[in-house]
């Protein structure tokens, strides 16, 4: 083994920095992140953002894939103060008229909410494919090569997932209902819903509904932050924060260092380190459209027309499935929507420990052209006030993110992007570049972990976990069993 100060040096501290982190300092190694802001976190931050006694989730809200995550859901965090919330209604999704499509964890309810028969199609979708959920995202959150261990449930997933978002809710359903709800879930990957492969995301996040749920963090994200950087410090990890990496040759010594960054500041960081032709293909990596958050305090519920939206953890808020796939396809044409497609987060209707008592936050953000300094505040609350009159009676307070003002916060952040970097099919399997083993580079002591890597956005840690893997396999001589194989349950 090298002889150096630390073993592994992590740039960044977001989940996958911290994930890496944890794996290495589990097998033994002296590791050590580096995180520019003054708290650790990335993604998953907590802070009083409009008054004081009201907790925002600043980037993460809502947590379907850490539950589904063979690694994440696999460790000890209850031990280190991690508490799961679960909302009565997981997700749902108003329409004009009052009318509204719910998801619950069971598949009978959100059938039973479904008009015009589409509950059976529902069922009939989803349903087949619960009993192998938990293999099946451990292949959709799996390394690439894809070496699947539930090839059948791939390719039964797969033969929906493959289609466009509008193309196969309009084939299966018939009901605004289920094809708005279906859809809304699809737009979580950013694209236009006419592409091919965008039913993925639609299947991904409906089945660890069903399969899981969508909770959220008792006291908001910052608390996964705290138990993964408490159980990282006890392994003997080391964290600093307010020290950002400009040129990786400032950094201690160490046999491997990881990048919990975007490509093209790897590059910038790495510089003569990486090749030439290696860094012009991290350059040319490719981001997709920004978003506009907005945070409010309530001094009550909002006033949503239809019951089912007062107990859902989360809203989507765009109308039919044909206006959301208009906003969509607006936002990739670089135009703001007057009817954008609004993400909607109701944590404190599960989680009292949000705001004081009686009182609520919410959580919202819609999608936006790349790095547009527009003000989407009023376009926001409108669609919301659209299904819920009377919302600006009960705001208090908002604090505003426009894309770029969400790139300050996190670099990782490219014009507001906060998938790390576009998700279509090309995109998808060539994250940061084509390349056997994505998270190497020409340099075999520095490696990619960041989201830009396999599988993906979200909170999960598994391009972390995959990355550290290879880390431990390709630097230090070492092999581990999966955690599902290891028997880790924490
Ligand atoms: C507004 C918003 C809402 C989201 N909502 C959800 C959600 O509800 N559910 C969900 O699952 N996911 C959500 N996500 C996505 C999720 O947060 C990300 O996919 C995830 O955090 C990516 O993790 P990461 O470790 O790759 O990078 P990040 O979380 O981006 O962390 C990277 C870290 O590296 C640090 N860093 C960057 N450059 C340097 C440098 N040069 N030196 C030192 N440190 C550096 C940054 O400060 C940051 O702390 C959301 C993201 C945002 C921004």
């Amino acid at each position: 083994m090298p002889d150096n100060a630390f073993d592994a040096v992590i740039v960044g501290s977001g989940p996958n920095g911290l994930a890496a982190g944890i794996t290495l300092a589990r097998e033994g190694l002296r590791v050590l992140i580096l995180e520019a802001r003054e708290s650790p976190g990335g993604g998953m931050r907590t802070a009083e953002l409009t008054l004081p006694g009201f907790y925002h989730d600043v980037c993460s809200a809502v947590h379907p894939m850490a539950g589904m995550s063979p690694f994440l859901s696999t460790l000890p965090l209850a031990k280190f103060g991690l508490e799961w919330v679960h909302p009565d209604v997981l997700l749902a999704h108003p329409l004009d008229g009052g009318r509204a499509a719910g998801l619950w964890r069971s598949v009978e309810e959100t059938a039973a909410a479904l008009p015009d028969g589409d509950g059976v199609r529902w069922s009939r979708l989803m349903s087949p494919l619960l009993p192998s959920a938990r293999g099946l995202f451990a292949d959709l959150l799996g390394p690439l090569p894809l070496l699947p261990g539930h090839p059948l449930a791939l390719v039964r997933f797969g033969l929906s997932a493959m289609r466009s978002a509008v193309g196969l809710a309009g084939a299966k359903f018939r009901s605004d209902e289920a094809q708005a709800l279906f859809a809304g879930n699809a737009a979580h990957g950013f694209l236009p819903l006419d592409q091919l492969f965008t039913a993925a995301v639609g299947m991904a996040l409906s089945l660890a509904g069903h399969a899981g749920g969508w909770p959220v963090a008792r006291g908001g994200s910052g608390a996964i932050t705290r138990a993964l950087t408490r159980y990282f410090e006890a392994l003997g990890g080391e964290i600093r924060c307010g020290e950002e990496v400009k040129d990786m040759r400032g950094l201690p010594a160490a046999a491997a260092v990881l990048f919990d960054t975007g490509p093209r500041a790897a590059a910038r960081l790495a510089g003569d380190a990486l090749p030439p032709g290696y860094r012009r293909r991290l350059e040319r990596y490719r981001y997709g459209p920004g978003i506009f958050k907005l945070d409010y305090a309530l001094s009550g519920p909002v006033p949503w027309i239809n019951p089912v939206c007062r107990q859902a953890g989360t809203v989507h808020v765009g109308g039919t499935m044909t206006e959301i796939a208009g906003a969509e396809r607006a936002v990739w044409q670089g135009r703001g929507s007057d009817r954008p497609f609004v993400l909607v987060g109701q944590q404190s209707v599960c989680d009292a420990t949000r705001a004081p008592a009686g009182q609520h936050t919410l959580w919202a953000y819609a999608h936006v052209p790349s790095g547009s300094p527009q003000d989407f505040s009023e376009t926001i609350t409108s669609q919301i006030e659209r299904f819920a009159p009377g919302f600006r009676d009960v705001i208090l307070a908002t604090h505003a993110m426009n894309p770029r003002a969400v790139e300050a916060y996190n670099a990782n952040n490219v014009g507001g992007d906060v998938i790390g970097g576009v998700m279509d099919l090309r995109q998808m399997f060539t994250r940061p570049v084509a390349r056997w083993n994505p998270y190497t580079t020409p340099n075999p002591k520095l490696f990619h972990c960041s989201s830009a890597t396999p599988p993906g956005a979200g909170v999960h840690g598994m391009c972390g976990y995959h990355a550290a893997r290879t880390v431990l396999r390709k630097v230090f001589g070492m092999r581990m069993l999966p955690p599902e194989a290891s028997g880790n349950q924490g």
